[in-house]
């Protein structure tokens, strides 16, 4: 985790009366707690937002998104991850680009926290795509910065100070005090690191202390212009450790008194005793090796240090050296073997926790799964059951409409033609001596004369006209916009196609004809009336000999 001190947000003035009922209240309150620092309070109004009845999808993600941030500052990694995971989810598929933008920062930083700096890359990289996508110029130094911090992380600190500079040189456009002085800051941090990784490998780490020096007095200078008492604590401790590594021991400690001074008005715990240590090392840094040891053997004997592992380490390591300094190889050693136990204890716990943050983003994703199956089983079903809608009302055999299909589409015809005032005609259609066809041919062939006829009736048949197979060996075929004189042409065609089929080729020496009664349909008139009609028209056409039209007036 990182020692070093880095601005990681916008701080603004604390506000107070932060109350609000309703969900977009809660949901402004959350963003207000996060500028000004109370990320407690923050995160009950994110938590508000998800208990509240009726909260939208997105209200939940952006109230998702919000917590992702408070538990990330509250060091709640988990719930951190796990809530910015959903909410990017859910931006990513309404194409929220900024607030994608932000996510992705948020979860970069929480993965870069808990070293699981890959996973911190993962993000860092669409962070910046995304906000330079939206042309959010504030996103964008938000990605940079970032972007910025998990290069250093990952020990590319050359790229951690190039993205740096790019942060900086983009704040100064943005013209917003807030943003500069996080760049500052910021870029100071990579600058330090680089000069702790160049002191590591003895090389010479001038250069970069020198610009972090400059950098860091600015900030300090700016945060203390804003009144920003937080980042000015931080910066100052950046400050001081920059003073230690360049032998400014006077102006290191007249700094770090400041900064304690500041952290403990302030009640910035953590910053404060984070300072002590400083002081001691000021103290070490100067050659008084006994006072230095003694301070920080008070500050490991004081019970509230347990809590921070890293400021442990830190100590038991600089009391080791000084002892081996001095050739106390036995107090030497008691602190090695301390340092050994803290540091296994620190990789067991971050290993603890990394690998419950990949469950939990592969918990994520499953789920995302489980939404997706369970969505595509919806549309199987749906499919499913519009099949079998569509075999209800099919006649399996010529694959034309059946009677149920007539009873559901017949009044919406008859509903659309008294709207439009449109002619409608029925024409029953009944084969001639059917029974002498299967007698004489077998039932196989009397089959394949329906499944012949089905198409023949298709083929008279526009989208606005209805063939149906009501039974047996009779079929309806409704005229839609149409007057008698052309339904019954249509009709005459229809019986001419039967006629002059090369039905010779169904089977040798096999004729067929049809017979078909017509009706128009009368205002008012009621279904029932009407096909009694058309039926009664056939039966006339039959008695009249078959194969013929018989076209009846109003009855
Ligand atoms: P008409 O000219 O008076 O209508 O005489 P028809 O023989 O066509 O009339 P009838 O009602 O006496 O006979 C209809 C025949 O149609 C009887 C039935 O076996 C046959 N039929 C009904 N449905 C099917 C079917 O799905 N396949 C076959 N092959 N024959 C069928
Ligand atoms: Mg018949
Ligand atoms: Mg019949």
């Amino acid at each position: 985790m990182n020692s070093n001190h880095t601005v990681s947000e916008r701080r603004g003035p604390p506000q107070d009366a932060l109350t609000a009922s309703t969900i977009e209240g809660l949901l402004q309150e959350s963003e207000r707690f996060s500028a000004a620092g109370r990320h407690l309070e923050g995160a009950a109004s994110g938590e508000q937002v998800l208990a509240t009845p009726g909260v939208t999808p997105s209200q939940q993600a952006r109230a998702r998104e919000m917590l992702a941030l408070h538990r990330l500052r509250l060091g709640d990694y988990q719930a951190a991850v796990r809530n910015g995971l959903q909410a990017l989810e859910f931006h990513t598929a309404t194409g929220d680009l900024l607030r994608q933008s932000r996510v992705h920062c948020t979860l970069a930083l929480a993965y870069t926290d808990t070293s699981l700096t890959e996973q911190a890359l993962s993000h860092a990289v669409p962070a910046l795509e995304t906000a330079r996508a939206c042309g959010s110029r504030l996103a964008e130094f938000w990605a940079l910065t970032r972007a910025s911090t998990v290069h250093g992380a990952m020990g590319d600190t050359e790229r951690g100070v190039d993205l740096g500079r790019q942060a900086l040189a983009l704040s100064e456009t943005l013209d917003d005090t807030d943003s500069r002085l996080v760049a500052v800051n910021n870029l100071g941090d990579s600058c330090l690191e680089t000069a702790l990784a160049q002191r590591a490998a003895e090389l010479d780490a001038s250069l970069a202390l020198q610009e972090g020096l400059v950098l860091f007095r600015e900030a300090v200078a700016l945060a203390n212009a804003q009144g920003n008492n937080f980042i000015e604590t931080i910066a100052l401790t950046n400050l001081v450790s920059i003073l230690i590594e360049l032998n400014e021991h006077d102006e290191a400690r007249e700094k770090a008194h400041r900064c304690k001074d500041l952290a403990h008005a302030n009640g910035f715990r953590n910053l404060e005793v984070n300072v002590d240590a400083q002081l001691a090392e000021v103290v070490r840094a100067e050659g008084n090796l006994e006072e230095a040891t003694a301070m920080m053997d008070a500050q490991l004997a004081c019970p509230s240090i347990d809590e921070d592992l890293a400021l442990q380490i830190r100590l038991h390591q600089a009391l080791y050296e000084m002892h081996k300094q001095r050739r106390r190889f036995e107090q030497a050693l008691g602190h090695c073997e301390k340092l050994n136990k803290l540091t296994l204890q620190r990789t067991v716990q971050t290993a603890g926790l990394q690998s419950q943050l990949l469950i939990n983003t592969l918990e994520v994703e499953q789920a995302r799964h489980e939404i997706e199956r369970s969505q595509l089983e919806a549309e199987v079903q749906r499919i499913r059951a519009e099949e079998l809608d569509d075999q209800a009302h099919t006649d399996p055999l010529t694959l034309l409409p059946n009677r149920r299909a007539l009873d559901r589409e017949l009044p919406r015809l008859m509903d659309r033609a008294r709207d439009l005032s449109q002619p409608l005609c029925a024409a029953m259609i009944d084969f001639d001596n059917f029974k002498l066809v299967n007698d004489e041919y077998g039932h196989a062939t009397g089959d394949l004369v329906l499944t012949t006829m089905a198409q023949m009736l298709r083929a008279v048949t526009r989208e606005t006209d209805l063939a149906v197979r009501v039974g047996g060996e009779e079929f309806l075929l409704v005229f839609g916009n149409t007057e008698l004189d052309q339904a019954t042409l249509a009709c005459e065609r229809l019986l001419t196609s039967v006629r002059d089929y090369a039905w010779g080729d169904v089977a040798a020496g096999l004729t067929c004809t049809v017979s078909a009664g017509l009706a128009a349909l009368e205002p008012a008139e009621r279904v029932a009336h009407w096909l009694e009609r058309a039926d009664t028209a056939l039966y006339d056409a039959k008695s009249r000999g078959r194969d013929q039209v018989v076209t009846v007036d109003v009855g």
